[in-house]
């Protein structure tokens, strides 16, 4: 085997085409609120929050104050069999409060493609537990993302992410359903056999797969299909959640009671590496009673104490800073520079939900090529499928800087078209 000349860094970048990426990597050395500086000294504006996380910004010293403060009485004690620690019982209660499901359990992990494996196992084993074997099915969104790990992979909706490892999903038993149409979905529910399904996952926006707002309709959709046919609904909330669009979870945002939430990036907007699951009631007790399983579940790091130290005083931000309005009032703001967009010929789309924003640009422009143009003039978007340019900044962006990054996308667009 021949090595390729020119291979960069020791770090093999993550979801990067290598060989395109080489010589062109940006790297990051600072944050400061809703900018990041490279190596390089370019300031550019975090018009993505990075992956959809840094909701309250980078760089602030409280934060790091958090961080050092719970470092020097406890970096982390396990939570495995009769151990807890102070901080992760602290974040389960405060995550429980804010929850749209009463009397929830919380699971805590280390992120997003965490939860989603601890959900849909735990979907399945309560399924067992049940006596209903026969439910292992778990059914997704076309266009889905859901992360990388096993789980993840099997069950993502954009079918690159399933393809190559020689099977067409990872682990046993899973199928996609329509995005928008919940018509198309009750069918493929009935042709599966709802008695074979343990549960629907679902994020209720979109992301990766473009930006997709849910149809009217559609997730309470969801909701009566899954109550009607003893499936566990899903919401992976891990971009949603913790208040991107407006609300702590977007179940509260469209009136939905899912059984289990999954979450991750913004509980503590990325200043730690912390995710988890949302429980109801129905899905733990069966755990919790006397002769019940254990259900195994559980890493060295789930609970990580001061991981957990950080989503607390995410949250107190959150709530001190009111930024869950402020994100309802950058909607508005998002919505009327993108519908300004609507008579330009080279945009085929654009969609809003919360602060999320999506650019949908005609099939012979390129999005990557757009979004490479506006980092140069120190902008950060990113190309997502369906040439979709993505805009999702931190919910501490002002009001100027979010028309700014409109304009930048108008400005590559006359650029690079
Ligand atoms: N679920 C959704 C909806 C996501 O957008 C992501 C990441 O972007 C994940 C799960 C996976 O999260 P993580 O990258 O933290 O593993």
């Amino acid at each position: 085997m021949t090595t390729p000349a020119n291979t960069g860094s020791a770090l093999w970048s993550a979801q990067a085409h290598m060989p395109s990426v080489l010589g062109r990597q940006l790297v990051i050395a600072r944050g400061e609120g809703n900018y990041v500086f490279t190596t390089d000294g370019q300031r550019l504006f975090d018009g993505t929050a990075g992956l959809w996380h840094a909701n309250i910004g980078h760089g602030r010293e409280e934060m790091a104050e958090a961080a050092a403060q719970q470092m020097r009485t406890l970096e982390t004690y396990h939570v495995f069999g009769r151990y807890l620690n102070d901080r992760a019982v602290e974040l389960a209660e405060k995550v429980a409060s804010l929850s749209p499901i009463a009397d929830a359990k919380i699971i805590l992990n280390s992120g997003g493609s965490d939860s989603i494996d601890v959900a849909l196992k735990l979907a399945r084993r309560y399924w067992q537990l049940q006596g209903r074997p026969e439910k292992t099915m778990i059914l997704s969104r076309d266009l889905a993302y859901h992360g990388l790990h096993a789980y993840g992979t099997s069950v993502a909706g954009l079918d690159f992410n399933r393809e190559g490892y020689g099977t067409d999903s990872l682990v046993p038993d899973t199928a996609r359903f329509d995005t928008h149409d919940i018509e198309q979905v009750r069918r493929t529910v009935a042709e599966i056999g709802p008695h074979r399904i343990a549960a629907i996952i679902a994020e209720p926006v979109q992301g990766t797969g473009g930006v997709i707002p849910p149809a009217p309709g559609y997730l309470e959709g969801l909701q009566q299909i899954a109550d009607e046919h003893d499936i566990l609904l899903i919401l992976d909330e891990v971009i949603t959640g913790f208040g991107r669009t407006g609300h702590w979870f977007a179940a509260q945002r469209y009136g939905i009671r899912p059984h289990i939430i999954a979450m991750a990036k913004g509980i503590s907007s990325g200043y730690s590496a912390v995710g988890g699951i949302i429980v109801a009631p129905e899905v733990w007790a069966p755990f919790y009673r006397t002769g019940a399983p254990i259900y195994r579940h559980g890493t060295t790091y789930s609970g990580h104490a001061t991981s957990a130290a950080l989503a607390l005083k995410n949250i107190e931000i959150i709530e001190r800073e009111g930024l869950l309005d402020r994100v309802l009032h950058l909607e508005g703001v998002l919505h009327a520079e993108l519908d300004a967009l609507a008579g330009d010929d080279r945009i085929e789309e654009t969609r809003v939900a919360g602060l999320l924003g999506g650019i949908q640009l005609r099939p012979e422009l390129s999005a990557e090529r757009v979004t490479d143009a506006m980092v140069d003039e120190g902008w950060i978007a990113r190309p997502l499928r369906g040439n979709v340019v993505q805009i999702s900044p931190p919910f501490t962006t002002t009001d100027d800087e979010l028309r700014g990054i409109v304009a930048a996308t108008v400005s590559a667009l006359d650029v690079v078209a």
